[in-house]
C-alpha cells in the first residue's frame, strides 16, 4: 500500500467548504479544481481555485450530483485526487468508486466502508456487534412489527429512515393511533429524498444531549480520536451550535464513548476523517450514526487541538499514517449563521448580499463563501456562514462569540444570527443546559427586539436608496445586530453609518 502524492485536487463541492479545502490544499502546495453550476458561475469557490470548470444546471441533479460530469472535469484538469466536501456527493459509494475506478485518489474512506455504514439500520447492526450500545428500536417499518415494539417500549417513538441524513425522513409519533400514518409518510419522504424507502423504529428519547467522537483512520489499520462534539442545540434535528469539548460531560462517559467509537470505526475498517454520532442520556450513551465524511462542524475540533483537519485527511489519502492526537487545549463553540427565516419556522430565505460586515479578532474564525454581490440561491443549502470562537475556557469562548454575533451583519437576506446571539448570550446556555430541545425549552417565541427590528427597517430602507452596500455594512435585515438587541445600540450600527456615510 504505497502512496502516491497529491499535487492537483478537484473540489466536488460549493460553498464555505469548497473554499475551506482550496485553501488547505494551497498551503500544502496543491494545485486546486472547482466546479461550478451555472448559478455559481462567479462564486468564490469557482474564483479562488488555480482552475474552474462548468458542470451544467443550476439543480444539484445537473452539477454537483452529476458524478459523470465531475469524473470528466477531473480528467480534462489532470487532476490527481477528488475532495467530496460534505453533503452532495460526499456519502455515496458509487461516487467514491467511479472516482477510484478512473486512477484517482478520493479523500475519504472506501466505497465498501462508505455502504457499510451508510445505512443506518446496518451500521447499528455493526455497533451491536463492536459491543457499542444503541437506542432500544426495531430493524423494520413492517406495521405488526413496529406496533409490537412501540407497544413494549412506550410512545413517544421515532420512526426514521435507513438511508436518512440532514433529519429527513424523520417522524416522531406520540401515540399508537399516528404509528400507521406515520410508517406511511416516512416511507414515502424516505423514498422520495433518498431512493430508499425503508424505515425503522426508536424509542424517542425525552431530553438527550447529541455528543460525537471525530475520528481520523488511515491506511495502515490505524484509527485515532480526535475528542468530542456538542452538537446538541438545533432545529428540526439539525445542528445550529457545536462546541467542544462538550461541557459537564463525565471522564469515564468520555472514555468509554471513544473506546466505543474506536471499537466501532475498527471494526468497519474506517479510512479517512469520520464522525460517530451518540445520543447522550444521563450517564448513558447510545450510538446513532457514523457520518463517513468531514462534519460541517470540524472547526471547533481544529481549534481545540491545533490541528488542519483537511490537511490530515489529505495527507492520510497520500498514504501517510495518522500520529496520536495531540492534547486538546481550551475551548470552542461553532454558530452555522443560515440564510433562514427564524420567526417562520426557519425557511429559507434567498437573496443577494447588500453589504456585509464580518468579526474579527482573537480567537475568532469565519467559514464563508459569501460577499457583498454575492446570490444565496435557492437551489442549495442554507449555510450563510460559520462562526467559530475558541477561548482558553467555554466562558472566554462564549464571550468571544457574543461579540462576534454583535459584530456580524449581513445585510440583504434574512438569517439567523440574532437568534444566535440570543442562545450564545443566554443564561441557560452560559449554564450549559443543553439538550436537543434548547430552543423549545428555553426560546419558544423567539422574536428579534425591538431595536434589531427598527435597525433591520433603516438598514432595508438605506439598501433600497443605494446607501448601504459596502463591505463594512449596517444592520442585518433580519436584525442580526444582535447587538441592538436588549436595547443596547450596537457599537458597530455606528461604524458602519460612519464607514458608509465617510465614503459617499
Ligand atoms: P440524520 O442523519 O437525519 O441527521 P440522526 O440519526 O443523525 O439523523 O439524528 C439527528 C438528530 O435527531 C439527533 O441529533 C437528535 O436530535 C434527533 N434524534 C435522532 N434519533 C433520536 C432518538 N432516538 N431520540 C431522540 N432524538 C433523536
Amino acid at each position: 500500500m504505497t502512496g502516491r502524492k497529491i499535487r492537483k485536487l478537484l473540489i466536488a463541492n460549493r460553498g464555505e467548504i469548497a473554499l475551506r479545502v482550496i485553501r488547505t490544499a494551497r498551503a500544502m502546495g496543491i494545485a486546486t479544481v472547482a466546479v461550478y453550476s451555472d448559478a455559481d458561475r462567479s462564486a468564490a469557490h469557482a474564483l479562488a481555485a488555480d482552475e474552474a470548470i462548468a458542470l451544467g444546471a443550476s439543480e444539484p441533479a445537473h452539477s454537483y450530483l452529476n458524478i459523470a460530469a465531475i469524473i470528466r472535469a477531473a480528467r480534462a484538469s489532470g487532476a490527481d485526487a477528488i475532495h467530496p466536501g460534505y453533503g452532495f456527493l460526499s456519502e455515496r459509494p458509487e461516487f467514491a468508486r467511479a472516482v477510484r475506478d478512473h486512477e484517482l485518489i478520493f479523500v475519504g474512506p472506501p466505497a465498501k466502508v462508505m455502504a457499510a455504514l451508510g445505512d443506518k439500520v446496518a451500521a447499528r447492526r455493526l455497533a451491536v456487534k463492536a459491543g457499542t450500545p444503541v437506542v432500544p428500536g426495531v430493524e423494520t417499518g413492517e406495521l405488526g412489527a413496529a406496533r409490537k415494539f412501540a407497544d413494549r417500549a412506550g410512545y413517544p417513538i421515532l420512526v426514521k429512515a435507513a438511508a436518512g441524513g440532514g433529519g429527513r425522513g424523520m417522524r416522531v409519533v406520540g401515540e399508537a393511533s399516528a404509528l400507521e400514518a406515520a410508517l406511511v409518510a416516512a416511507a414515502r419522504e424516505a423514498q422520495a429524498a433518498f431512493g430508499d424507502g425503508r424505515v425503522f423504529l426508536e424509542k424517542y428519547l425525552a431530553r438527550p444531549r447529541h455528543v460525537e467522537i471525530q475520528l481520523l483512520g488511515d491506511r495502515h489499520g490505524e484509527v485515532v480520536a480526535f475528542g468530542e462534539r456538542d452538537c446538541s442545540i438545533q432545529r428540526r434535528h439539525q445542528k445550529i451550535i457545536e462546541e467542544a469539548p462538550a461541557p459537564g460531560l463525565a471522564e469515564a462517559t468520555r472514555t468509554r464513548m471513544v473506546e466505543a467509537a474506536l471499537a466501532l470505526a475498527r471494526a468497519a475498517g474506517y479510512q479517512n476523517a469520520g464522525t460517530a454520532e451518540f445520543l447522550l442520556d444521563g450517564d448513558e450513551f447510545y450510538f446513532l450514526e457514523v457520518n463517513a465524511r468531514l462534519q460541517v462542524e470540524h472547526p471547533v475540533t481544529e481549534l481545540r487541538f491545533g490541528r488542519d483537519l483537511v490537511a490530515e485527511q489529505l495527507r492520510i489519502a497520500a498514504g501517510e499514517r495518522v500520529g496520536a492526537p495531540p492534547e486538546p487545549r481550551g475551548c470552542a463553540i461553532e454558530c452555522r449563521i443560515n440564510a433562514e427565516d427564524p420567526e417562520h419556522d426557519f425557511r429559507p430565505a434567498t437573496g443577494r448580499v447588500a453589504s456585509l460586515t464580518l468579526p474579527a479578532g482573537p480567537g475568532v474564525r469565519v467559514d464563508t463563501h459569501l460577499g457583498v454581490g454575492a446570490e444565496v440561491s435557492p437551489h442549495y443549502d442554507s449555510l450563510a456562514a460559520k462562526l467559530i470562537a475558541y477561548g482558553a475556557d467555554r466562558e472566554e469562548a462564549r464571550a468571544r462569540m457574543v461579540a462576534a454575533l454583535e459584530e456580524f451583519s449581513l445585510v440583504g437576506i434574512r438569517t439567523t444570527a440574532a437568534l444566535l446571539r440570543d442562545v450564545i448570550a443566554s443564561e441557560a446556555f452560559a449554564r450549559a443546559d443543553l439538550s436537543t430541545h434548547f430552543l423549545e425549552e428555553h426560546m419558544p417565541r423567539w422574536r428579534p427586539d425591538d431595536g434589531a427590528t427598527r435597525a433591520a427597517l433603516i438598514a432595508a430602507a438605506l439598501v433600497a436608496e443605494g446607501r448601504l452596500g459596502a463591505t463594512r455594512g449596517g444592520e442585518s435585515a433580519n436584525g442580526a445586530a444582535g447587538g441592538a438587541a436588549k436595547a443596547r445600540p450596537s457599537p458597530w450600527t455606528a461604524l458602519a453609518g460612519f464607514a458608509t456615510g465617510g465614503r459617499r
